[in-house]
């Protein structure tokens, strides 16, 4: 049940969750983020490999 909701979630976000920029966003492991933001926030979940 909880998915399903944040499924829904997904679709209602228009732009980056941080910077709330449209263009490069990036829904990767359940974030809603440019690519700016993705990679800064990538460091800090230790997600730099993919980058
Ligand atoms: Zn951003």
């Amino acid at each position: 049940m909880k998915i399903k909701e944040r499924k829904k979630m997904y679709g209602r976000v228009k732009g980056c969750e941080r910077c709330g920029r449209k263009r490069g966003i990036i829904r990767r492991y359940g974030l809603h983020l440019c690519r700016q933001c993705f990679r800064e926030i990538a460091e800090e979940l230790g997600f730099k490999k993919y980058y």
